[in-house]
């Protein structure tokens, strides 16, 4: 079976067509600038890339153009839309309403739209328009709704309650989700099948450090707590939100720069982070370069990122009752060496043991173990794979 898995966006549309015998993407693509002037589809397959420049008006255009590319003459990969088989989206929030992969329904529909829309106002109203574009061009194929937040709804309550009153959760649902999910399911799996251990005998921390950053606690194979909170805020800081702060702190800057609620946290989620530290970037290759050229915000920013990273490696350490495996993974985690080694360092404590070189060592793309031979805690860089875990969670429900 082809899987189409769907990330939809405000103004753009990502796709990946998966063949699910071999898991290899057979096409991929996004949409940009859709409802924007200047709207186009960049595709990829049979080895070649073709730009299409159309306008996109609404994201129903924009399905019908990625299903005209998947048989294209030059990039097509398929003859008939019937090949494929399911559509898996990616959904980032799904509050208490849902707790796994999910078939698409009207009545599903109709609760995204009514209970999660103000919990990922940024997120999920596009991602449903997504969703019922592609009802309306291929109304006979099946379609999943894949959740960044799944993967840690087995977090206890201990974890995921913050200390409002109980009726504030009760109420309203104010309480911990955690986001990057399938990324964290992936690689935690993946880490297992490469350490040949059975997921419930292993407790292990995974980072998931990109431009929105989580860190989570895996034990026996289940999410136990994670740094993402109520929204993707929370945790670390990041490329331009400000992670956990004091939230007396947050209405006494809204006061001061004379900013409304909504407004203070447009700003912690897009002016802050290690963009707003360096006054630089929000790309950790720019702080790396600004902190080698003795730039000392830019050095400021990527302490305080290791640092902060290493406390909830710490913390979760202790929550598990113990640590057998570190993983890294997204942008940060996978491609930067010097970022990964100020994370570990002062972890020897724990029985983690960096070995340098393998650390130093490029990144081809596969899993590779960046600890030391007599490290008692294993440390990987697994590529994550988000598209993947969706189309496998779509070809198992259906
Ligand atoms: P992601 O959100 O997972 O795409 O990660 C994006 C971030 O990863 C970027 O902001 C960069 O800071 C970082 N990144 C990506 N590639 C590299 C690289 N080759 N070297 C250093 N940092 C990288």
């Amino acid at each position: 079976m082809k899987v189409l898995v769907v990330n939809a966006g405000s103004s753009s549309l990502k796709y990946q067509l998966i063949d699910m015998e071999t898991e290899k993407v057979i096409a991929k693509g996004g949409c940009e600038r859709i409802g924007i002037a200047g709207s186009l589809l960049k595709a990829k397959g049979n080895g070649k890339e073709k730009v299409f420049e159309q306008d996109m008006p609404n994201h129903k255009v924009a399905i019908e153009l990625v299903l005209h590319a998947l048989r294209d003459k030059e990039v097509g990969v398929i003859k008939s839309m019937e090949e494929i088989g399911a559509v898996g989206h990616r959904m980032v929030a799904s509050g208490e309403f849902f707790n796994k992969t999910t078939l698409v329904t009207p009545e599903v529909i109709k609760t995204l739209e009514e209970k999660t829309f103000e919990l990922a106002p940024l997120h999920n109203p596009p991602a449903v328009t997504g969703v019922k574009a592609c009802l309306e061009v291929m109304p006979n194929t099946p379609m999943a709704l894949v959740f960044d937040t799944s993967f840690h709804s087995t977090m206890p309550e201990k974890a995921y309650l913050y200390g409002v009153a109980y009726e504030d959760y009760k109420d309203y649902g104010v309480r911990k989700y955690g986001f990057h999910g399938t990324s964290h399911k992936f690689v935690s799996q993946e880490a297992a099948k490469y350490l040949k251990k059975a997921p419930k005998d292993l407790k292990i921390v995974t980072c998931h450090l990109g431009n929105g950053s989580s860190i989570s606690a895996v034990d026996g194979g289940k999410c136990v707590d994670t740094s993402m909170g109520f929204t993707p805020l929370a945790g670390v800081l990041m490329g331009t939100r400000s992670g956990d702060m004091d939230p007396s702190a947050v209405e006494f800057l809204a006061r001061k720069k004379g900013l409304s609620h909504a407004d203070v946290i447009t700003y912690l989620n897009k002016k802050c982070g290690v963009a707003g530290i360096s006054g630089v970037s929000s790309d950790f290759r720019d702080l790396i370069a600004g902190a080698q050229q003795g730039n000392k915000r830019c050095a400021l920013a990527l302490d305080m990122f290791e640092y902060q990273t290493k406390k909830f490696i710490g913390s979760y350490a202790a929550a598990m009752g113990g640590l057998d495996c570190i993983v890294f993974t997204a942008g940060i985690g996978e491609n930067t060496p010097v970022v990964r080694a100020g994370v570990l360092e002062g972890l020897e404590f724990l029985g983690v043991k960096l070995d340098k070189a393998a650390n130093e060592a490029k990144n081809d793309g596969t899993i590779h173990e960046i600890s030391a031979k007599d490290s008692r805690v294993k440390v990987l860089v697994i590529p994550t794979n988000e598209e993947l875990v969706i189309a496998r969670e779509t070809a198992e429900l259906l």
